[in-house]
């Protein structure tokens, strides 16, 4: 038995330099915020998981440290579902699954599972029962592609193209007119060829996408994302008619209870859990086996450091109905910065691969972690 010593949540924080502030119809981005999430076991393995920042990097991680470590210390790290299940009924069960709780135990199951992996001498797809296979990579995660002068934003996917890049990710939420001039100007520069895809974190009203939609299918987009709160079903129910466009979500979705009202409903045909927010590794392979008996893909939403990064693409190499990997441009320090390798490379197709280290296969500059401590406030003002 690898019974768990200790669970720790590390809170860290970099600032942005003004020059590389991207805009999103979120806010603009300031800071990187992120949670590291460490457990050891008594015969000293140690495992690392990411847990979302939440927008509130300090309060998820005392969640971790206050309320989470309690109550799984003494279990056996390989118990991943019982500690799930055990967490559950403590936790969200009888007083909601308020996305705190539900992204601080998604840490703690990542952390786990980088345990298991490394028990073994696995990696983490190889544990998942996938196999090594390229997996097409889009640029547009972690606030690049974001508002701004058309010329700037063309000069952006040229350079990612450069990089071999065959899909981005377009912020809109602009305006629906806006959002189509850019679009399209967009397409003309590129072609046919380059993969378009949209997010508009939750900026549009349903007139807005009534506007859009057509537009976006007219120039051949492959995806909308949160147009709407992922709450507001009924707004996902009547924009799915709008277009053939597929309307996608999931970052904002926590746990398989809540992702199955979508699937129920047809209302979206795209679903983008987050490892490090909708309920852990063990989660994430629920949803996705949910979404599989709906013929449903799962692009996985792609977390801050390149622990949720890697354990995306761990995921999509794993499971029947995986998707795109989102990875992390624009300025991100957090990305590679607190490991001794990197979590991933695109290759001259554009296409990641899992990394073949045991566990998530990354290791952990603690250094870093420990010169990076938490800045509060909000990290999109
Ligand atoms: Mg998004």
């Amino acid at each position: 038995m690898m019974k768990i010593a200790s669970v720790q949540a590390f809170p860290v924080s970099v600032p942005i330099p003004k020059e590389h502030q991207n805009q999103l119809r979120i806010g603009t981005m300031t800071k990187r915020d992120a949670i590291f999430v460490k457990v050891t076991t008594e015969d000293g393995l140690v495992g690392w998981g990411e847990a979302h920042h939440g927008r509130n990097p300090g309060a998820v991680a005392t969640i971790v440290n206050t309320t989470i470590a309690a109550l799984v210390k003494g279990m056996d790290a390989s118990n991943v579902n019982g500690i799930w299940r055990k967490v559950y009924q403590a936790q969200f069960a009888s007083h909601g699954m308020g996305a705190g709780s539900v992204i601080a135990l998604s840490g703690v199951d990542m952390a786990l599972w980088d345990i298991r992996g490394k028990a073994v001498g696995w990696p983490l797809y190889k544990l998942l029962g996938g196999e090594r296979k390229p997996i097409l990579a889009y640029a547009g995660g972690g606030g690049s592609l974001g508002f701004g002068e058309t010329e700037a934003l063309l000069d952006e996917v040229r350079e990612l193209m450069a990089r071999n890049y065959r899909a981005v990710k377009l912020r809109i939420g602009q305006g629906p007119k806006a959002d189509l001039d850019r679009i399209e100007a967009v397409r003309d520069a590129f072609g046919d060829d380059l993969i378009i895809l949209t997010d508009a974190n939750t900026g549009y009203s349903l007139e807005d996408a009534r506007y859009a939609m057509p537009g976006l299918e007219d120039l051949d987009v492959g995806w909308l994302e949160e147009p709407f709160p992922s709450h507001d079903y009924r707004a996902y129910e009547v924009a799915s008619t709008f277009s053939s466009t597929p309307l996608a979500l999931g970052e904002n979705v926590y746990t398989r209870y809540e992702f199955a009202p979508h699937i129920e409903r047809n209302d979206v045909r795209i679903l983008q859990p987050d490892v490090g927010k909708s309920g852990g590794v063990t989660e994430t392979m629920r949803i996705a086996a949910l979404a599989a008996a709906y013929n449903i893909p799962i692009h996985p939403h792609g977390g801050v450091t390149g622990l949720d990064l890697a354990a995306g693409i761990h995921v999509i190499a794993s499971i029947d109905n995986g998707g795109y990997f989102e990875s992390s441009e624009g300025m991100n320090p957090l990305r590679e910065g607190p490991f001794k390798n990197v979590p991933y490379a695109l290759d001259a197709d554009g296409c990641v691969h899992p990394l073949e280290g045991p566990g998530l296969g990354l290791d952990v500059d603690e250094d870093f972690i420990k010169a990076h401590p938490v800045i509060d406030g909000p990290g999109f003002v």
